[in-house]
């Protein structure tokens, strides 16, 4: 299937020269979601996964029928101020400015490989910090999945050495 057709490319948003990929008719399209879904899926089976973790809120979106087909756990990580329980906290670098993302403290047992989910690989600034809070928690980070990729902003390089699946590249 070529998801591409379910993508809409949004021009100058959130501001002027940005192409924003809009995944939502994608997810509006029972088909294409489940097509997409069901590829992640595959790859999460070849690399024994135990748990799903993805960044608010478009990760959860990609993360969750992953975990529901696996039979495996979800677990959040969101912006400080969301978890209710003990949480770890990583710092990251925007194009201005900072931001922070979070994850409970008891979300990962030691040595459970984790498959880390998102809708899209920009920088790549989201999933490094996303993998630090995994490793920090004793998760080994045994694959990483998204939807797109935009190979022009290099986000590949700051996953070096990690496995990364993505099934549609701009
Ligand atoms: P980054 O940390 O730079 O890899 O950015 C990743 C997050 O920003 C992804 O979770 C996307 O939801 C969002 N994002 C960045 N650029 C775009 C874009 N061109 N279209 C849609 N979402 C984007």
């Amino acid at each position: 299937m070529d998801l591409k057709q379910y993508v809409t490319i949004v021009e100058n948003w959130p501001k002027e020269g940005i192409k924003f990929k809009d995944i939502t008719t994608l997810m509006d399209n029972g088909n294409a979601y489940r097509y997409a879904t069901d590829q992640i899926v595959e790859y999460a089976k070849e690399k024994g996964i135990d748990l799903i973790v993805g960044p608010e809120a478009r990760g959860f979106i990609i993360g969750c029928p992953v975990a529901y087909a696996l039979g495996v756990g979800f677990a959040p990580v969101r912006k400080p101020g969301k978890l209710p329980r003990e949480t770890i906290k990583k710092e990251y670098g925007l194009e201005y400015g900072k931001d922070a993302l979070t994850i409970h403290k008891d979300a990962i047992k030691p040595g459970q490989r984790v498959l880390i989910t998102d809708d899209l690989l920009a920088t790549g600034g989201t999933i490094e910090a996303t993998i630090k809070l995994v490793e920090e928690l004793g998760g080994i980070v045994a694959g990483c999945a998204f939807l797109i990729e935009l190979t022009y902003l290099d986000g590949r390089d700051k996953l070096e050495g990690y496995e990364v699946l993505t099934l549609m590249q701009y």
